[in-house]
């Protein structure tokens, strides 16, 4: 297979998809850059094997036809600092005769921006002439933005087709297969998924999938109630999602019978509202009372899931065990965060992913002491209920 470091770009034009959906301020002033950083290793090979980087992304979502709000050209004076000075081109659309002409004129080193690809409708419909103009500025196809791995759009996927032998996966996606390949093909056991967050209906699928591969499945935050109810027990006013009891139930029966260990808080904190200032006493999981509602694990509930992924040799962490943006419900989130750090430095492969519980890690500075944090969203999470991503599929063929 090709790859950055196989593949000869001396005087090629590399189109390299990336993901600089950056948030921008009422001055188009970029105020989280970390998307752009993640693609510079890639960038900066492309012009380091004397190729020519074109840089193709989207930003927003533009409704009809161009906007500047949308435009690329707020990215161009950063990335080129970034680049270390050197002066990046902006072109004055992503397709079309004037663009093409630049994108061929380029010089080895030289690197061009292209215009918001999302300014034309088939992209996102991913529209074969469309992904044909795209490929026609250059000489080959690098996918370094696996954030939009999940859409079979013309940049991300189509475009495929049109570089039969020259088509690759750029540093950022080869890391992200590669830490999750780790995971779901070869994990050193025993290997535990803590599932947290508020819903069963968002996650069912990823359980289902990892049922098949975990040694320990813990389930936290707001879904441990519908297991608990299920199960007959009293909820108060806690989530629950009472269309997914059968399905709570199922989940139970399969982990059994897979000799899956499943693990949920049996004790709470729970609350007299949902609110960061509200009275709070621990009470068993199945006997909160009426009007109260667990916000979070309770101490022997964290001390039992705790000892589980401390012994742990891979954890995978999606979504937070109980409301963690509350100091009061917090505890839960952070010690299965300090289990994951002390695993982690004992020898264990720990991947953290999906918005919240990256959010987590954030918040309580563990971003040190975990091998590997996805940021990649909606694409992690279909990776994670065993779908094929176009974008993937596209490059492997
Ligand atoms: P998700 O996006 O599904 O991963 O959910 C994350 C959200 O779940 C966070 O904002 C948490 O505050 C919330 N959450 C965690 N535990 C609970 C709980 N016991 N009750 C309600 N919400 C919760």
């Amino acid at each position: 297979m090709q790859t950055i470091d196989n593949y000869d770009f001396s005087g090629k034009k590399a189109l390299i998809r990336v993901d600089f959906n950056v948030p921008l301020n009422d001055k188009f002033e970029i105020t989280d850059d970390t998307r752009m950083r993640a693609a510079l290793p890639t960038i900066k090979k492309v012009i380091e094997k004397g190729g020519s980087p074109i840089i193709m992304s989207h930003l927003g979502r533009p409704k009809e036809g161009p906007e500047d709000k949308f435009s690329l050209r707020h990215l161009v004076g950063h990335l080129s600092e970034l680049l270390g000075g050197i002066s990046v081109k902006m072109a004055p659309d992503c397709i079309g005769a004037e663009v093409k002409k630049i994108a061929r004129g380029l010089n080895p080193g030289e690197v061009l921006m292209l215009e918001n690809l999302r300014f034309h409708k088939e992209e996102e419909k991913g529209v074969d002439s469309f992904a044909q103009e795209l490929a026609e500025n250059g000489d080959c196809w690098i996918n370094d933005a696996f954030g939009t791995a999940h859409r079979a759009h013309a940049s991300t996927a189509v475009m495929a087709k049109f570089f039969p032998n020259d088509k690759m996966f750029g540093y950022l996606i080869e890391s992200e297969l590669e830490s999750l390949d780790k995971v779901l093909k070869s994990p050193k056991r025993p290997f535990t998924a803590i599932m947290g967050g508020a819903k069963v209906s968002s996650k069912i699928t990823i359980i289902e999938n990892m049922l098949d591969k975990v040694d320990n499945l813990i389930i936290g935050g707001g879904m441990t109630f519908t297991f608990v109810k299920a199960n007959g027990g009293k909820i108060g006013s806690s989530l629950c999602e009472d269309d997914f009891l059968e399905t709570a139930k199922r989940v139970e029966k399969l982990a059994a019978e897979k000799g899956v260990k499943l693990i949920m808080a049996h004790d709470v904190v729970a609350a007299s509202a949902f609110a960061a200032d509200a009275d709070t006493q621990i009470t068993p999981a199945d006997n909160i009372p009426d009007g109260w509602l667990g916000l979070d694990a309770g101490p022997e509930s964290i001390e039992k899931m705790k000892n589980v992924i401390e012994e742990s040799g891979t954890i995978l962490w999606n979504g937070p065990v109980g409301v963690f943006e509350f100091e009061k419900f917090e505890k839960g989130s952070r010690e299965a965060g300090n289990a994951i750090v002390a695993a982690t430095s004992k020898g264990a492969f720990s991947l953290v992913g999906g918005g919240d519980s990256v959010a987590c890690v954030n918040k309580f500075n563990f971003t040190d002491g975990v091998s590997y944090i996805s940021t990649a969203g909606g694409a992690l999470l279909e990776y994670l209920e065993g779908k094929t991503l176009p974008g993937i599929a596209a490059v492997r063929g």
